[in-house]
């Protein structure tokens, strides 16, 4: 199947009101065209550079997503245009983005992200830890960065009634928290579990392989 194809399936199983970042990390420009083509206009990428470089080449009214984790030392690298930082999950990295952000007389959405999965090696903050960031007398100093939503990665399993529990875990934090704070993003769901991070109340998925085919 083409990408195009492939990106209108996606769309077609997907409600209007969830956004799809199309996730083109590792894939060249041609690839992204062809998506930009059919009339995708926010691409998700998980390197700063690779980013940057493709921002470079690529039309003006694509958003970038960044949605890797994040070395703070980059983040200088795409200031000037990233439209939303989805893996956020340090306050050092809140002050960096906000640091370059002010370069720039721009303010930069982020989502902060959270730890869902069972799995030691994934990112991200305790829910405890996120209320903490989003009270804090310091987070309201940083002028040029706003937190919009939240974002996780359930376990790598196929086990979907573990993935199901995840999503609805933060799903629910969520849902208490949105109103509180301003948060209109939730982040979840990929290739693998997308359905079932919109049926848990997911507002964005991030899909690369189910558009572009396999890395
Ligand atoms: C690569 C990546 C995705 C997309 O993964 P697919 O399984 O190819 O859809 C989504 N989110 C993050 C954080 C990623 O790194």
């Amino acid at each position: 199947m083409s990408i195009a194809q492939s990106l209108k399936e996606v769309l077609t199983t997907i409600p209007d009101t969830v956004t799809l970042v199309a996730v083109s990390k590792t894939k060249p420009i041609e690839a992204i065209e062809e998506a930009y083509n059919a009339g995708q206009r926010i691409f998700g990428e998980n390197k700063i550079q690779e980013m940057a470089r493709k921002y470079e080449v690529l039309p003006k009214d694509i958003k970038w997503h960044m949605i890797g984790h994040l070395q703070s030392n980059k983040v200088k690298y795409m200031a000037h245009f990233v439209d939303l930082i989805h893996g956020v999950d340090s306050f050092k990295t809140l002050k960096e983005i906000n640091k370059q952000a002010a370069k720039h007389d721009r303010i930069i959405s982020c989502l902060l992200q959270a730890k869902i999965a069972q799995e030691e090696t994934k990112f991200g903050l305790p829910f405890s830890d996120i209320t903490t960031i989003l009270e804090s007398k310091e987070l309201a100093e940083l002028k040029n960065v706003k937190i919009t939503g939240l974002m996780a990665m359930a376990s790598f399993t196929k086990d979907s009634k573990q993935v199901k529990k995840e999503f609805d875990s933060i799903a629910s934090f969520f849902t208490a928290n949105s109103t509180k704070y301003d948060l209109n993003t939730l982040s979840i769901g990929m290739s693998g579990d997308f359905k079932l991070a919109i049926e848990a109340g997911s507002t964005m998925i991030r899909v690369g392989s189910a558009i572009f085919g396999a890395r």
